[in-house]
């Protein structure tokens, strides 16, 4: 069963994109460990180069393993065609040097995730791209800081530390009209939202966290959702309405029209990932579609674990306050119901009365939860920011991320909820020592 035969998000992850081996019969996708491909002919050879064909060259640019599980994640998007590359990073790193050069700017929320943050301050910067970064609560300051060099907006659905909801629709909506796309990272929330149904033009993935699901591949996806219309600003995505030099002069936009809507992609693999080759390799996708056939299960589970320990929690005397979508109220509470479907997913954060010692104690006693820099595990892990991940940065642009001394993030797991609850429970305790002591 294809992506055609069915919009159901549980049948898609297990059959979009692959049914069995024509040769062999083999179910499971198999791994095709190989650097490259026989032509069949001299002809062939030359049509898949000047991509009158489309099909196997060398595993930098494609692969068959990867080729499934780009259109796997592809169809569970709702999206035209995908891209798989060797991280996260490389994935949002792709998604804005596909459109924007030296010179260029693009408009990016300000709730990131560390190293995105870091790559768009930092490294873009350095490449001559500016990033502008703007608070997502009031969605028309996309449009403030918009000028005529602005390529592209980019946010993150669910964002931690902070967890609120971006406002999906009201930013795609203020590009669409400037020939601006929306580039989403939907890491955090796959399954319970779709960016592109709101009018998002790209989703962008580490699949590292839930879509590999088990903490053992790094990886990265772009997906284009071949509803954008790059050709109606041309002068606004020069990238695809101008003669590319690096491919005998081809326009993009033009060059791929008989192919489909996928010339933003189709783009970023003949180009960025022939010169950069960030490519993943094919154990890692394999292993990736193998966690994706449980993805829609163990959401589920992640939600409604990471609900009843953020229930738990509002009522322990050592927590201040409770960060998770359920607490929220107001507008952020209205997003997270209009763009979440399902559940919140699995990240929950909380933050100790006690302040910074009380938080690194509550990560020492812990048993059952693995203090790890990750998340998106079917194992539950915590870690405490202001002694790790954010310890190089100055309180006040701790607090700015919303990192307090004593907050700690949670990515809730599918274990028993009672075995999460007890060892949060226990490790609560051992903080609250702390507390009582002073
Ligand atoms: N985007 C988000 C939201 C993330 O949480 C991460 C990693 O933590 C990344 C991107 C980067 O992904 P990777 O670690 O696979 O490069």
């Amino acid at each position: 069963m294809s992506s055609e035969l069915s919009t159901h998000v549980e049948t898609l992850s297990l059959h979009a994109g692959w049914r069995a081996d024509p040769t062999t019969g083999a179910v499971a996708v198999p791994i095709y460990q190989t650097t490259s491909y026989q032509f069949r002919d001299t002809e062939q050879a030359s049509n898949l180069f000047a991509l009158k064909e489309l099909g196997n060259i060398y595993t930098r640019i494609g692969n068959p393993t990867l080729d499934v599980l780009e259109q796997r994640v592809a169809a569970l998007e709702g999206g035209a065609a995908a891209l798989a590359l060797a991280s996260g990073q490389a994935a949002s790193a792709f998604a804005l040097q596909n459109l924007a050069r030296a010179g260029d700017n693009v408009v990016s929320s300000t709730d990131l995730y560390g190293g995105t943050w870091n790559l768009f301050a930092n490294t873009l910067k350095d490449q001559g791209i500016e990033v502008r970064f703007v608070d997502p609560a009031d969605p028309e300051a996309f449009a403030r800081a918009t000028d005529s060099r602005t390529r592209a907006y980019y946010a993150e659905t669910l964002p931690n530390p902070k967890l609120t909801v971006f406002p999906i629709k009201e930013v795609a909506e203020i590009g669409r009209p400037l020939g601006i796309p929306l580039i989403v990272d939907n890491t955090a929330a796959p399954i319970l939202s779709r960016p592109l149904d709101h009018g998002a033009a790209i989703v962008v993935y580490s699949s590292t966290k839930y879509l590999g699901g088990h903490g053992n591949s790094i990886g990265g996806l772009i997906v284009d959702g071949g509803r954008f219309d790059w050709a109606a600003h041309p002068a606004r995505q020069p990238a695809l309405n101008t003669p590319d030099p690096s491919y005998h002069g081809a326009v993009w936009i033009e060059a791929v029209k008989p192919i489909g809507p996928v010339a933003y992609i189709i783009k970023a693999r003949t180009t960025l990932l022939r010169d950069l080759g960030a490519a993943q390799s094919p154990f890692n996708a394999f292993l990736t579609l193998q966690g994706i056939e449980t993805l829609p299960l163990r959401i589920e589970r992640h939600s409604s674990n990471a609900q009843a320990v953020a229930d738990f929690l509002i009522k322990r005397p050592e927590v201040a306050r409770v960060i998770h979508p359920s607490q929220q109220t107001g507008e952020a509470r209205r997003r997270a119901d209009t763009y979440l479907k399902g559940g919140y997913g699995g990240l929950v954060g909380f933050e100790l009365a006690a302040g910074r010692e009380a938080g690194r104690r509550f990560i020492d006693a812990l048993k059952l939860l693995y203090h790890v820099a990750n998340i998106g595990d079917a194992r539950s892990l915590a870690i405490h920011p202001a002694s790790t991940t954010h310890s190089q940065l100055t309180a006040e642009e701790q607090q700015k991320t919303g990192v307090s001394e004593g907050y700690v993030r949670l990515s809730v797991g599918i274990e028993h909820i009672d075995d999460i609850i007890a060892d949060l429970s226990q490790a609560l305790d051992v903080a609250g020592t702390l507390a009582r002591a002073a």
